[in-house]
């Protein structure tokens, strides 16, 4: 007899679930109930939308009720939402929300997918019509109707992740004015606070207004106000301040949740139910790295975990490897991504490390849009194993950081990536790529061949008066400089050695670190002892300092800044 897979949820993990079903099962009886009128559509893509680069918010819609039924013979019911699991008859109870009608449907094997809801909390004003959430085509399509209207100019985002960024940047592209508010002193977690900045900075340079450790108390017409009691311009507001997973269905079939508020499932994305399987954003995950639960609303992982759940309703097995987060995303003219742990993960996890923060080139120099390409990576002491990396700049750092996944997932350590051997030519990359070049780095501080400072200490040196030498040339002192750093060019430094004291600690910099660690080598076989390199040199600190020099109206501690 052919099976009967029943799926809540017709979008990214739902709508993967039953291709594969029917993949893997010409027979079986597949059908797919969503709660709004479109399946599979294109969440990641709606912010596009405000900016005009989606033009029509029905392009977002990837397939019809009709396609699915045509291409794939998979029914799939739109304003139908599911209200009850009758776990003991194995049947769900369907609302139809057109007509009001409840009927039930039996099930073999039912998928939970039915994803997170944005949280909105009990502010005063919140409930007004221009308060808006972004989950699916219809949010979108509202909140760019309600913005194109005639007299709308100020918009204020709430919540620096993903979405918040993302809706932030396009509403600025679309030419509104932009307030983005973070409750965090950064935004987007993913990375650490030092590679925040260079975010901060560019959100700042393109005009839009960040106002970072403050959080939304109240919507007014035509204003928010913050918890700060500042008050800010907004005729409408975006809230983004993270998502909650779906799990009211599964909580009252009296379905297992995780310690993490997500459905619990097992190996195959089983729940506590060996009939219901549950993936996506509604789920708790196993993190490969701090080996605890945690929750990931991604959508790469909700695919996979379809295809697992499909696979294991017919017997195919599959490799439970965890996750470990890997995301990217545009911030006007710079690229990020991330995957593994950062520092402050790492830290909570009580995992020893340390890491690398260097600024190579991301093509050959000589290359047309040869760019600057930040990159840290995070590694375990004292094995090396890999733990995670960053990358911003204009280029393709999503590579960079697809290369350290794939090492993580591997197990690999800073010797593999070291010798990890990839594809080169000027237009693309550097012979020796930016990734095996964090691995010589990393390598380098691990054997103890020498020590570094990060930017982030800098301020604390120069205000102490630390001897700081600036090894680049002359020229590019005079344009800027740290205030109370020497100038001594690599070219004259072997020259200049009586300048160089022994009896303190010496840092040294230059623009990208890569000369001031040849100076720090060379000096250390000149018989100095205390000599550290600041890894990031000035071109790090320019970005490190500059959103809370601009900010905080603070004393800066350069002479002017270098962004290039
Ligand atoms: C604006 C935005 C941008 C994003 N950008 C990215 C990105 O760039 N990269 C990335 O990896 N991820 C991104 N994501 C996250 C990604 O979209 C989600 O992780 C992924 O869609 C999760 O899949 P899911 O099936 O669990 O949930 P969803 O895709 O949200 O689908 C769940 C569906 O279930 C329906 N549903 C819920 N309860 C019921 C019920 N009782 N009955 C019937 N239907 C029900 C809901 O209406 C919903 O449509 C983004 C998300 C948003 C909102």
């Amino acid at each position: 007899m052919s099976k009967k897979i029943l799926i809540v949820g017709g979008v990214a993990g739902g709508a993967s679930v039953a291709a594969r079903a029917r993949r893997l099962d010409e027979h079986a009886d597949v059908i797919m109930f969503e709660r709004g009128p479109h399946v599979s559509f294109s969440n990641c893509a709606l912010p596009f939308h405000l900016s005009g680069i989606v033009e029509n918010s029905d392009d977002l819609v990837l397939m019809s009720p009709q396609q699915f039924k045509k291409q794939y013979n998979i029914e799939a019911r739109v304003s139908s939402e599911v209200v009850k699991i009758n776990r003991d008859e194995k049947t769900i109870t369907i609302k139809n929300l057109e007509t009001g009608e409840l009927y039930d449907e039996s099930y073999d094997h039912l998928v939970l997918s039915p994803g997170a809801n944005p949280i909105v909390p009990p502010l005063e004003g919140i409930d007004g019509p221009n308060v808006f959430t972004v989950r699916n085509v219809v949010d979108i399509a509202k909140l760019n109707a309600y913005v194109q209207q005639e007299g709308i100019k100020n918009v204020a985002v709430i919540g620096g992740g993903f979405i918040g960024v993302e809706v932030a940047e396009n509403l600025n592209m679309a030419g509104y004015n932009v307030s983005l508010v973070e409750f965090a002193n950064q935004i987007m977690a993913p990375f650490d606070y030092d590679m925040a900045q260079l975010l901060h900075k560019e959100m700042m340079d393109k005009g839009v207004d960040l106002v970072l450790s403050d959080g939304l108390a109240k919507v007014e017409e035509g204003s928010i106000e913050l918890q700060s009691g500042k008050t800010i311009a907004a005729d409408a507001v975006v809230l983004a301040i993270g998502v909650k997973p779906e799990t009211t269905l599964a909580t009252e079939a009296g379905l297992e949740l995780g310690e993490t508020g997500g459905i619990k499932v097992d190996h195959n994305y089983l729940t506590s139910d060996q009939s219901i399987y549950a993936v996506g954003d509604a789920i708790e995950v196993y993190h490969k790295l701090t080996h605890k639960p945690t929750r990931l609303a991604l959508a790469g992982p909700a695919q996979r975990q379809a295809r697992a759940a499909a696979d294991h309703m017919y017997n195919r097995p599959h490799r439970n490897t965890g996750v470990i987060g890997s995301s990217c995303i545009h911030v006007f003219d710079q690229n990020a991504a991330s995957t593994g742990l950062n520092e402050k993960d790492a830290q909570k996890a009580g995992i020893q490390y340390d890491f690398v923060y260097i600024i190579p080139g991301d093509k050959v120099g000589l290359m047309p849009e040869s760019n600057p390409l930040h990159f840290k990576l995070l590694y375990e002491y004292p094995t090396g194993k890999i733990l995670g990396a960053q990358a911003i700049g204009k280029g393709n750092v999503d590579k960079r950081i697809d290369v350290i996944a794939t090492m993580i997932t591997m197990g690999g350590t800073l010797e593999d990536l070291k010798e990890l051997e990839l594809c080169y030519s000027p237009m693309f990359g550097t012979a020796k790529d930016v990734v095996n070049f964090a691995a010589l780095v990393g390598l380098n501080i691990l054997n103890g061949d020498f020590k570094q400072v990060p930017v982030t200490q800098v301020r604390e040196l120069v205000e102490n008066g630390a001897y700081i030498v600036d090894v680049r040339e002359k020229h590019e002192y005079a344009q800027g400089h740290l205030k109370n750093a020497v100038n001594i060019p690599l070219s004259e430094i072997r020259d200049r050695l009586d300048e160089i004291p022994k009896d303190q600690p010496v840092y040294l910099h230059c623009r990208t670190s890569q000369r001031s660690y040849n100076a720090v080598m060379a000096l250390q076989h000149l018989g100095f002892e205390n000599v550290t390199n600041i890894s990031g040199s000035f071109l790090g600190i320019s970005l490190y300092e500059y959103f809370n020099d601009q900010v905080n109206d603070r004393e800066k501690i350069v002479t002017d800044y270098n962004f290039k």
